[in-house]
């Protein structure tokens, strides 16, 4: 799904973002510290927070030898009654049983039936102010008084026939077996059921439907099934049988399967959906079939289906139907668009998987989204297969489709949904685009098909975890954003656009389930995305992190991953520990603020009197003389009586006496080798005093500067903090003379002031903004006092009537 943004509202309209108060949690510490206040940032996780690793995933973070998932299969026959804007199905489901577990009972995701009143989601919207209401809200408080949607008519029927048993529980649904479901054994039954669509500019989520009915619009509309059929729940080796109620942010996770579906629509519509078209030949036009072919080979997107074509369809409404055909194999979940607004462009995009060695980008979009849809869309999807190919695996799918639509963003197999569009010029009224709009697309499409990795092929939980798909796709968006235009205005990813919010009070760990994050796109999007960013420039380095990456996605390709997963892959490839990593970025709210505190020089004492005595010297004039004894005018005792002078006022107490020259050339007579020399070491010695002041322990980046205009930068591990995190030395020793130093010089570690990172500090340049039309304050007017003309006498002003 696509981050908060302008889109946020739309997509978690019933996942309003009140904020509760937060409330901290002491945990119980398996290791207790009772002596003196250390705390060891660098203790490991694997025994305590981390699960012991089991025969189906390992302690190496990879599947075990005895992994197993279930497979579910389905043949779908779908109908969409556009007048009622309903969908209606039967679905046929195979559900093959690779546990190692006897199944008396197979739960089902009935996602759509948060929109029953009584749902939990429904119950549970709160606000977040008491002061306004806004007009999005006011229509949606107003619709759902009047519509409700939700599953209706649902029958399920076995193999032969005979009804089958069902209990539902808020979006999830019990099917209870005759007969029990072995290890090993398949089972086939029947769900047929009917679905009104929402509308979902007004009630939110991602599916339903947008009219453009408003004076001027053509008057149809363009119709999302997403989430849109009861779907078989998870059943996993660490948690059994998936339980958690579909209440708006966590997304979904589903078991692998092949699909059939036959979506029956107007005629007149075009449908964009999961998987490859099966039966071009009666749902296309021969020239659209033709250009299709065209497109395969094409260097930039070609119209399947014409501006001209879809601008003719909009001006009546088909009476017939058309049916639609198509498969999928090794899916998560099917989606699907249609319209017959859509514009339909697409382009072939060569690929290194060799099962699907060209993959059709392809755009679905209403002339509202021209002209920047034809522009961008497949091109960004051409962009992001290049660039996550490379980062992950290749793309495994033959399509890869963009439909424009009422869902801001948001992804499935195959397919995703989003929502920039051009905006009417008011003088105009042409269709123009912002330069908001044009990244705001370049960055869903890839952000969205990005999803097609991750989850949808990397299949982690994202009700449980929405970092694993969100955080990690947002990592990569960065990347091929950057790979786009160097100066792409990126949102997430970089390690100093999440320094605000890791201030904050108001924010959770990483590691927080998906239904109880307070600020859901910094949380689960931004900061885990700029964690990785340091992980990999900052941290491992890119050939270690790219190489451990590559080899996450490869173990958990079609697989089913966790956190500790990817935790422990991304250690045992890395070569790497990076428990201190984890323990701060994902399972703590710590920020990063290191500062440079103090630097301090030395010399080696060469206990030679000569040179010594001459350096106390240099100190000694360095230093101001008494204040006192400068300002008394008077002469004193030793100046008017010559007979106070003696000896010790007239030696040089800077000149090494007799004795002292003695004792060093005794010293040169026998002195040990080493001693020697170490005695002639001529380097300064520089001791950097580091404080850790937001919690985090992080690398320390030092760029010391010296005064022959070079400069050295060390990059200090974050192991240097292991004795204490609070506050180290840290020592450095060169013949050259030091200038100036500064820690993160490049800001790459999220550094929450880096006001504090130089040294000797900087001025902080800034700008006051002129405050125009006003005079100094008035106190009387501050009062509110009234002053009469002709008096000095004042009086409280009067309080209002009102
Ligand atoms: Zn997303």
């Amino acid at each position: 799904m696509l981050g908060p943004s302008v889109f946020k509202k739309l997509l978690l309209a019933s996942c309003v973002l009140a904020l509760p108060a937060v409330t901290s949690v002491a945990l119980a510490d398996p290791v207790e510290q009772t002596k003196g206040r250390f705390e060891d940032k660098f203790r490991q996780l694997e025994g305590e927070e981390w699960p012991t690793p089991t025969d189906y995933r390992n302690a190496a973070g990879e599947p075990g030898y005895r992994y197993w998932q279930q497979k579910v299969d389905y043949r779908i026959k779908a109908s969409l009654n556009e007048a009622t804007r309903t969908l209606t199905a039967t679905q046929t489901v195979t559900y093959k049983n690779n546990s190692p577990d006897t199944l008396r009972y197979l739960w089902l995701m009935l996602d759509q039936n948060n929109y029953k009143r009584d749902s939990i989601a429904q119950l549970t919207d709160t606000v977040s102010s008491s002061k306004e209401i806004s007009v999005g809200e006011v229509r949606r408080v107003k619709r759902m008084q009047v519509w409700e949607g939700g599953f209706n008519d649902l029958k399920v029927t076995a193999a032969d026939g005979s009804a089958l048993a069902f209990t539902l529980n808020d979006t999830l649904m019990r099917i209870d077996l005759a007969q029990p479901l072995k290890s090993g054994e398949s089972l086939t039954f029947t769900v047929s059921w009917s679905v009104p669509l929402p509308e979902t500019k007004v009630v939110g989520g991602r599916s339903g439907y947008e009219c453009f009915t408003k004076p001027g619009e053509d008057g149809n509309c363009i119709f999302l099934g997403a989430q849109w059929f009861p779907r078989l729940a998870v059943y996993s080796d660490y948690e059994g049988w998936h339980n958690k109620a579909f209440i708006g942010s966590g997304e979904f996770t589903l078991e692998f399967g092949d699909y059939e579906v036959e979506l029956t629509v107007p005629a007149d519509h075009i449908v964009s959906a999961t998987g490859e078209l099966l039966n071009p030949g009666e749902v296309l036009t021969a020239a659209q079939q033709k250009r299709y072919i065209e497109a395969r080979t094409a260097s930039s997107p070609v119209y399947v289906v014409t501006p001209d074509e879809a601008a003719a369809a909009e001006k009546s409404k088909a009476t017939g139907t058309k049916t639609w055909k198509f498969r999928a194999d090794n899916v998560r979940d099917f989606a699907f668009g249609s319209s017959r607004k859509f514009i339909w462009d697409a382009m072939g995009v060569k690929n290194a998987d060799p099962a699907h060695p060209t993959v059709m980008a392809m755009s679905f979009f209403p002339k509202e989204a021209r002209p920047l849809w034809d522009a961008y869309s497949t091109k960004s999807i051409a962009h992001t297969l290049n660039v996550y190919g490379k980062f992950a695996f290749a793309y495994p799918y033959p399509t890869a489709q963009s439909v424009n639509g009422p869902v801001g963003g948001m992804e499935y197999p195959m397919i995703t949904f989003n929502g920039p569009r051009p905006v009417k010029d008011k003088k105009t009224g042409e269709l123009t685009y912002t330069e908001r709009a044009k990244y705001g697309l370049i960055g869903v499409v890839i952000h969205e098909i990005g999803h097609i990795w991750f989850p949808m092929t990397v299949n982690s939980d994202e009700r449980q975890w929405t970092w694993m798909d969100e955080g990690i796709n947002s990592f990569l968006q960065f990347q091929a954003e950057k790979e786009w235009d160097k100066d792409y205005p990126t949102r997430r990813g970089e390690p100093k656009s999440m320094v605000e919010y890791m201030l904050s009070e108001n924010q959770v760990p990483i590691m927080t389930n998906s239904e109880s994050i307070p600020q859901f796109g910094n949380n689960a999007y931004g900061k885990p995305a700029a964690a990785l960013t340091i992980l990999r420039e900052t941290v491992l380095g890119r050939e270690k992190f790219d190489f451990a990456f590559k080899e996450y996605s490869r173990r958990w390709q079609f697989k089913r991953p966790t956190p500790y997963d990817f935790f422990r892959t991304m250690e045992e490839a890395s070569g790497t520990d990076l428990d201190w990593f984890w323990r701060g970025w994902f399972y703590s709210t710590d920020h990063v603020d290191i500062e440079l505190a103090d630097v301090k020089k030395a010399r080696l004492n060469t206990r030679d009197p000569v040179v010594e005595k001459a350096w106390e010297k240099v100190q000694d004039d360095a230093q101001p003389d008494s204040l006192t004894a400068a300002r008394n005018t008077g002469k004193t005792v030793v100046e008017t009586d010559p007979a106070t002078v003696d000896y010790y006022n007239t030696d040089d107490k800077w000149e090494p006496t007799v004795k002292e020259k003695k004792k060093y050339a005794d010293l040169q007579k026998d002195i040990d080798p080493d001693l020697k020399e170490a005695l002639a070491v001529k380097d300064n010695f520089y001791n950097f005093t580091f404080r850790n002041k937001g919690g985090l322990v992080m690398p320390v980046i030092l760029k010391m500067d010296y005064t022959d205009g070079t400069s050295e930068t060390v990059r200090i591990p974050a192991e240097v903090w292991r004795y204490n995190p609070a506050q180290v030395t840290w020592q450095h020793a060169t013949l050259k003379t030091l200038k100036q130093a500064v820690i993160d010089p490049l800001w790459e570690t999220a550094d929450a002031d880096v006001s504090n990172n130089a040294f000797p500090r900087k001025i902080d340049e800034q700008r006051f903004e002129v405050r125009e039309g006003e005079d100094g304050p008035n106190r009387m007017k501050d009062d509110e006092l009234v002053v009469t003309p002709d008096s000095l006498k004042t009086q409280p002003k009067k309080a209002d009537k009102k």
